[in-house]
């Protein structure tokens, strides 16, 4: 299920077009561009079939609005004198989606925002205020392998250049009492939020060596709350991987949790938010040399209001904003977390690889400390090697 919507008068039916779309796809296969993607369905953006259903659902289909479906028609720009491209996961609501407004609002981004529900991604843009042509709308679930490899051939076929990967969507589980899985048998948190960003972020790895700017960077969000050498990272259940035997395991029904103990939904999510950040220092470690990538990690401050508190219980999300704006004063707007998240991709100054950033209201930015698990780069070895098998890019 993945078409490409560009940002103009026909974006809104840009939804109805996926699924027609989506079945096009099942008649275009072509080669994939990454040696590890055998054969890809691509969006059909040149089939019949495909301009068919767009001419179905826009009033008066034109040349330009054909155009706007070819896979080619950023490709005939050159790369340098197309806009700095940033890709953003999760870009339909809170953090992703302000990040996206600060960028685009600068005038020399372009966001793909990389979102499962187009016709939210498109509202939300369009209620926040993004300029038409400072976005587009790719399709991408993070708890598919599948469609993670689909985003990663249709991203490529656009032609764009890319100079940030902006890691940003999770799922958050806090009340669940019984796992849910991904498509691939993961357990969801960290189906979704580790094991779909690492693939992308590594499928993504050669565009982004490529970027002109000459600063490209991969930022994966990372959260106190897996830090336990923070205050907030020592309310119980604490993020702690183990010996990652769960993970080992697959993260099936069998064994749900990295550490291999019995499953706890708000564990879950603390476990793949280390998982992310040690991500980054491996990233760091293993391709900033060679590549000239900048990885990095951060926290933007506590956005109490977002969706990701959506599966909390009521009192908890009554309570749990004035809790943090008169009592932690760890409080920050989705506005301003936005604001950081697009100053951690675009300021020279947060161009250092394998940092993890936060703010204070008296210093601003600054580098902190990741907890001792995080800095346990033998463990983070061993996780990168785990990853790798069950998302297929090692035997
Ligand atoms: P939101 O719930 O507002 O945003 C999460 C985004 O992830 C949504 O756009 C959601 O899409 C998307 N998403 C979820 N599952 C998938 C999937 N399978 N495929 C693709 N996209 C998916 O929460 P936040 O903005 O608060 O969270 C953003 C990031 O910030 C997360 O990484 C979170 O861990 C981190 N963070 C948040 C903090 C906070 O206080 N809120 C604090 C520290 C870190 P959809 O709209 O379709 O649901």
């Amino acid at each position: 299920m993945s078409a490409v919507m560009s940002t103009s008068k026909i974006s809104n039916a840009g939804a109805q077009i996926s699924g027609k779309a989506s079945r096009a796809a099942k008649v275009v296969r072509l080669q994939a561009p990454c040696a590890r993607i055998p054969s890809i369905a691509m969006p059909a953006a040149r089939s019949p079939l495909f301009i068919a259903a767009a001419a179905a659902t826009a009033p008066a289909p034109s040349a330009s609005l054909a155009d706007q479906f070819k896979p080619n028609a950023v490709a005939r720009v050159p790369p340098t004198q197309q806009k700095q491209t940033a890709i953003i996961t999760g870009a339909s609501s809170g953090l992703g989606l302000n990040a996206a407004k600060a960028l685009a609002a600068t005038g020399e981004w372009h966001v793909v925002m990389a979102c499962r529900d187009f016709l939210k991604a498109e509202k939300a843009a369009k209620a926040i205020g993004m300029p038409a042509g400072s976005y587009s709308i790719l399709h991408l679930d993070l708890s598919s392998l599948e469609s993670v490899r689909q985003f990663v051939a249709n991203f490529k076929a656009t032609g764009r250049r890319l100079d940030a990967l902006i890691c940003n969507a999770a799922v958050y589980l806090p009340t669940a009492k019984v796992p849910r899985f991904t498509a691939d048998g993961f357990e969801l948190s960290v189906g979704t939020n580790h094991l779909g960003h690492f693939l992308l972020a590594n499928l993504l790895l050669d565009d982004l060596k490529n970027a002109p700017n000459k600063q490209p960077r991969c930022i994966i969000v990372g959260s106190i709350t897996g830090n336990t050498n923070t205050l907030a990272g020592n309310v119980p259940p604490k993020a702690n991987l183990g010996d990652l035997s769960g993970l080992a395991s697959g993260v099936t029904v069998a064994n749900p949790m990295m550490d291999g103990q019995e499953f706890d939904g708000a564990k879950a999510y603390k476990d793949s938010k280390v998982a992310c950040m040690m991500t980054v220092r491996q990233m760091h470690e293993r391709f900033h040399e060679s590549t000239g990538v900048t990885f990095a990690s951060l926290y933007p401050g506590c956005i109490a209001e977002t969706g990701l508190f959506r599966e909390h219980y009521g009192v908890f999300k009554t309570l749990f904003p004035p809790f943090q704006k008169y009592v932690t004063k760890g409080y920050v707007s989705e506005e301003e977390a936005g604001r950081r998240l697009a100053q951690v991709i675009s300021d020279p100054k947060l161009n250092k690889s394998g940092a993890y950033w936060s703010w204070s209201n008296s210093k601003g930015s600054f580098e902190n400390q990741v907890s001792e698990e995080v800095a346990d780069d033998a463990k983070a070895a061993k996780l990168w090697d785990l990853s790798a098998k069950l998302v297929g890019l090692s035997a």
